[in-house]
This record gives structure tokens, sequence and C-alpha cells, in this order.
């Protein structure tokens, strides 16, 4: 039965393969830009002079200070940055964090931006911004921060360090088992999120092996951009509403809190939603998604457990209660004992209850 459903399209431009760095300047010129500011963290700074270096005249700069949760004092900096240079767009060159610093740009420019993402995060397919000022992190959509062109180079994630990839990863997949059963979901999230789910689960074994494979790096680039485009398209629930307490009230890092919930918030609600799910046990070769993700997570070397991210165990009562104060969608009613249950088990490393 095909339910009545209501799909619009993202607007954005994708440029997939490796290799597709080399057309950032084409890309700039597509924009009808002429001077790009490129955006990257401390730590890919060098990638940043690089590209800049390539881009020639087309390049206004460079502003190497992206920061995780996107603090609005770095955003200040950037925009004085991008006045000085003349900017009229941006190159956001790196993960999460440097796409969020790209998209506060443009949020309060509404300069043309380019992502070129290195992680497996997504945001560069979301038209969501997530900033901190003063240790209060505030999540805002407009369409105006939906980078316009997004270039996926495989070739750029050959170094993406194993703990990060095996982590972001699992962040992308929690976008994808998320959509699966999202209330708003349509034929089409259906189809990328399972789709997502397949390309990760061919190329994590393989990179666990062999980091620097380029298809494998290819074809998990490729479940990156779908599964960043279902976060963009569909409603989230359970999972991200716990991962975005945990990383708010207890300041745990992102994509290796994200990594641990996953299976966890996905047995919880395979219960009330087996059907919905099953496009990942499928692709796992499992009975149950939660569990057979619990266990491709151990396989694949990723974090199992949040007490190894330093929350402390006297934490659960309140992760719990912030997590079940403000009612949401979820596919299973969301009770405390429920969530506290969960985090118990996510605490401890245990696989989860199927
Ligand atoms: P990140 O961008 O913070 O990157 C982590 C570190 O890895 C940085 O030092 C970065 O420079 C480095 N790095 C990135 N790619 C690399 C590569 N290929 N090789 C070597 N080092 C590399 O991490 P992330 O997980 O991509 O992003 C997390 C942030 O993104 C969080 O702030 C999260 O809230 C946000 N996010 C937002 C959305 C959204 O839709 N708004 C979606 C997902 C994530």
């Amino acid at each position: 039965v095909i339910e009545a459903f209501d799909y619009a399209g993202s607007p954005a431009r994708v440029v997939f393969g490796a290799g597709a760095l080399a057309r950032t300047a084409e890309m700039v010129e597509a924009l009808g830009c002429a001077r790009a500011l490129v955006l990257s963290t401390p730590q890919q700074q060098a990638d940043a002079a690089a590209l800049a270096e390539r881009l020639g005249p087309l390049a206004a700069g460079i502003f190497a200070e992206a920061a995780m949760h996107t603090p609005v004092a770095v955003t200040e900096r950037a925009l004085d940055a991008m006045r000085a240079a003349g900017a009229d767009c941006t190159v956001a060159l790196g993960g999460g964090s440097t796409t969020g610093l790209g998209k506060a740009i443009a949020y309060r420019l509404d300069t043309p931006q380019i992502a070129i993402p290195t992680t497996y995060a997504g945001s560069e397919a979301t038209p969501i911004l997530g900033q901190t000022e003063g240790g209060v992190k505030t999540t805002l959509k407009s369409p105006r921060v939906l980078p316009e062109i997004v270039i996926y180079d495989p070739a750029l994630t050959l170094g993406l360090p194993a703990g990060m990839t095996v982590t972001s990863a699992l962040n992308a997949l929690a976008h994808a088992a998320e959509a699966l059963y999202a209330k708003d979901r349509n034929p089409v999230s259906t189809l990328m999120a399972a789709e997502g789910v397949r390309a990760f689960v061919e190329a994590l074994p393989v990179l666990a092996e062999a980091p620097r494979d380029l298809p494998a790096r290819t074809r998990a680039l490729y479940g990156a951009w779908l599964c960043g485009t279902v976060l963009g398209t569909v409603g989230m629930a359970l999972h991200h509403k716990l991962c975005h307490t945990l990383g708010g009230s207890f300041d745990l890092p992102h994509a290796e809190t994200h990594a641990i919930v996953l299976p966890h918030a996905v047995a919880y609600n395979e219960a009330a939603v087996p059907e919905a799910l099953a496009p990942i046990a499928r692709a796992l070769g499992t009975q149950r998604a939660g569990t057979g993700l619990h266990a491709f997570a151990r396989r694949i070397g990723a974090p199992t457990a949040l007490r190894d991210l330093g929350l402390a165990e006297a934490d659960l009562d309140r992760a719990a209660d912030l997590a079940t104060r403000n009612p949401y969608w979820n596919p299973r009613p969301v009770t405390r004992e429920g969530v506290r249950a969960l985090l118990d088990a996510a605490w401890r490393g245990d696989p989860p209850a199927a």
C-alpha cells in the first residue's frame, strides 16, 4: 500500500566523484561568484590553504577557525573576515563543524555556499543550523542555510582516521534509521535511507581493514550523501533527541555519542515498528536491526559504552529526565523508565534488549 505523501526534493546541486575537488573553481563561477572565502578547522588549515592556492584569483582568503557546535563568537570573526576580504561566497572544506560555520555565515549574509564534506556527518545536505552562545545551543531551520552546491570527493576522506570513520558513519546511519520510521517519510526518503544503510554496511568492513580503499571510501561517501539528504527532508525522533541531550547537557562528543546510542534507540523502536526497520536487518543479514547494529558496531571497532566517553552513572537519571521532559513524536511512546533502561544498557556497553 502506498500511503499519501508530501515530497519536496532538495534544490542543491551535488557534484560527486574522486577528483571532484578540481571542479571547485568551476562551481564558484557557476554560482556567479568571484571571491570565495575558504573555511576550515585549524586541523585542516593546510588543506584549506592548498584549495585557496588552487582557486587562485577566485579565492579571497582562508578562515581556519571553525569549531564544534558553531560558536557565535567564531561566526562573528568570520563575518569580519568576509568583509575585510570582500568575499562574495564561502567554500567550507571539512566536517560538520566547518559546514556549520558556512551555514552560519549564509544565515547572516545570504551569501552562496559550496560545501566540501570530509566526514559522513551529513550537515551539508540539511537546512538545519545549530549554534552555541554562552554555553546554550539553539537550532534553527531555514532554506537560507542549505548549501547551494555540495562537492563530494572521496579522495578527501582517504585519511579520515579510523575512529572518526566508524563513528561518523554510524552518525550517518542514525539519520537513515530514523528516516525509515519518520512520521513524514515518503517513498523516496525510504529508498534513499535503505540505500544509504546498504552502502555503509558494504563499505565499513572493507575500510576497517583497508582505510585507503578508494572504492570503499566512495561507497561510504555515497552513503553519507543519502543519509544526510534524508536528515534534511524528514523528521527525526528518539535517537536524535537522546544524542542532543547527551551532547548539549553533558558535553559528550557528537559522532561517538551517535555511534553508541544508535543500536539502543533502534532496538527500542523496533519493538513498535519492526517492518519499518527491516531494511537495516536485511542489509546486515541479521534477524533484528537493533542487536544487529550493536554486533556490527563492535565488529568495525566502534565505541559501545557511554561510560567510556566520561559520562558518570550518576548522570543517567538526569539525562533520562531531560530527554523525556518535552514530549515529541516517536513511533513508540517514550517513557521515563524505557529511556532510563536504554541509557543504562548504552552506558554499560551491553547489547540492547532484543
Ligand atoms: P567535525 O567537523 O567537528 O570534525 C572533527 C575533527 O576531524 C576536526 O578537527 C576536523 O578538522 C577533522 N577532520 C574532518 N575531516 C577530516 C579528514 N577527512 N581527515 C582528517 N581530519 C578530518 O566532526 P563532524 O562529526 O563531521 O561534525 C560534527 C558537528 O556537525 C557537530 O557540531 C554537529 O552538531 C554538526 N552536525 C550538524 C548537522 C546539521 O544538519 N546541522 C548534521 C550533522 C552534524
